[in-house]
């Protein structure tokens, strides 16, 4: 027998969420949904986007041991943004990219608020062309008007989109602006030997191609 219902599931299966960035032509807009940016530095190497791993030196004068294969093959790094955001038209619930450069403004709003969830991006590229700078206007929508899904877990859902595993705790504090994914190294050395023992070497032509499109992005 089938079951009729006359709900809609409550979207705990949800299964992960995607990447936006903003849109060559028109706009992104859409509403945050988290309180604070998370912040990674990415390469952009083999066809594919992964978290840098060099050492980092840790606020209290430690280091973090890092072993990078991207940085150790010169292939320059970019330090990107992730917020949660909501597109009340299309219901659309994601993690939007940008730059670093590009995020000033949502840093702005997140200090003057001290969240910034209902801060409402507006993503465009002036100039047009997909790697063009973005350029990001924020505004507040009112939140008694506006019913906001809870934030998703970015740091999770960016290990998951990824395939970095995670092990036990990771360093995440509300308050800092700097967030590391603290992946489990060995996992991330077993994926690394892995794609260099299952990958065809990419012609130097593809290599620079990719380097100049993120160099761009
Ligand atoms: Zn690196």
């Amino acid at each position: 027998m089938p079951t009729w219902k006359t709900e809609l599931p409550t979207g705990k299966g949800h299964m992960g969420f995607s990447i936006k960035r903003t849109p060559a032509q028109g706009a992104l807009q859409a509403i945050c949904t988290c309180v604070d940016l998370v912040v990674c530095d990415t390469h952009f190497w083999g066809g594919r986007t992964f978290p840098c791993e060099r050492r980092q030196l840790n606020e209290d004068g430690s280091e973090t041991a890092g072993s990078c294969a991207a940085c150790g093959k010169a292939v320059p790094y970019r330090t990107h943004v992730y917020v949660s955001c909501f597109d009340a038209k299309t219901r659309d619930h994601f993690i939007f990219e940008c730059t670093a450069a590009a995020a000033q403004p949502l840093e702005d709003y997140r200090t003057a608020t001290g969240t910034l969830i209902g801060c409402v991006i507006h993503a465009t590229r002036p100039k047009g062309g997909k790697n063009s700078k973005v350029f990001i206007q924020t505004n507040t929508v009112n939140l008694s008007r506006v019913q906001l899904p809870a934030a998703p877990d970015i740091i999770k859902n960016l290990c998951t989109i990824w395939a970095i595993p995670m092990k036990g705790e990771r360093e995440h504090e509300n308050k800092k602006t700097q967030v590391r994914v603290s992946p489990d190294s060995e996992g991330v050395h077993s994926i690394r030997s892995d794609i260099s023992s299952k990958m065809d070497p990419l012609p130097l032509a593809d290599v620079l191609a990719a380097m100049s499109t993120t160099a761009s992005n």
